[in-house]
């Protein structure tokens, strides 16, 4: 199976997977770039089309691709989706030409939004973490609490370091420059910058990460790490404990420039 990120709108990625005759997409926001792979791959027929939560900037695309190819749409089912969809919620599980996919609730970002974890034969795991894991970061808290957000992500940490997280936008070098200013010292997200500032400069995805590194750089997986939680200490005093400090950590992104 391959892997591919199609790039939508300013910093979406739209994941593909394909075999030699299939492929699914996850958070279609816009149809054009999966229908102009798919004319350039006339082999492949798009059968599945998975949907991490409502925002239009994951859902846009759907009425038209549905339209194109009658794929089978598969969302959260907390939450609306523009075209009829088969609905997923934590603990569900479906199988996608022999790949078995698990499914996560992990609210946060929006309350109802899921992710999609999968290990296809002989590959490292992938992980469709739309808008709730970012390389470095994470999403934005529109509709969940901070303790919803905490435990979202400490469920997707959990999850076997190989993983390829595939997130839905290319946040990864203005997250990794707030990583670098809650840990100034931390040598791996000093290197992990300079690969992807690399990466960024030939105009490539600094996407998948795995997980493992993720675990080493993301401030948003590491706020009960001492260094880190001094740092939000003596950004905000009113951080003292797991969940006071992880919302102070959000709010100090949210207003980093
Ligand atoms: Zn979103
Ligand atoms: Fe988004």
């Amino acid at each position: 199976m391959k892997l591919i990120a199609l790039p939508a709108f300013a910093d979406n990625y739209i994941w593909l997977l394909h075999t030699h005759s299939h492929a699914l997409v996850v958070d279609p926001g816009d149809s054009a770039p999966v229908l102009a792979w798919l004319q350039q791959h006339p082999g492949v027929k798009l059968d599945t089309i998975l949907v991490t939560h409502h925002h239009a900037d994951h859902t846009g695309g759907l009425a038209e691709l549905v339209a194109h190819t009658q794929a089978r749409v598969m969302g959260p089912a907390l939450e609306t989706m523009p075209v009829p969809a088969q609905t997923l919620q934590q603990g569900d599980g479906f199988d996608w030409h022999g790949l078995r996919f698990d499914v996560h609730d992990v609210p946060g970002h929006t309350l109802g939004h899921i992710a999609f974890w999968g290990q296809p034969p002989d590959q490292d795991p992938v992980l469709f973490c739309g808008d709730t894991l970012f390389s470095a970061g994470c999403g934005r808290l529109f509709e969940g609490t901070p303790a919803q957000m905490l435990d979202s992500l400490d469920r997707l940490a959990a999850l076997p370091g190989n993983t390829r997280v595939c997130c839905a936008h290319e946040y990864t070098l203005s997250n990794l420059k707030f990583a670098l200013a809650v840990e100034p010292h931390n040598p791996a997200i000093q290197a992990h910058l300079s690969l992807c500032t690399r990466l960024r400069e030939h105009a490539q995805p600094t996407l998948p990460v795995a997980l493992q590194t993720e675990r080493t750089i993301n401030p948003f997986l590491r706020s009960r790490q001492a260094g880190v939680a001094a740092a939000v200490q003596q950004h905000d005093p009113r951080a003292v404990d797991d969940v006071s400090t992880f919302a102070a950590l959000r709010q100090w992104k949210n207003d980093f420039r």
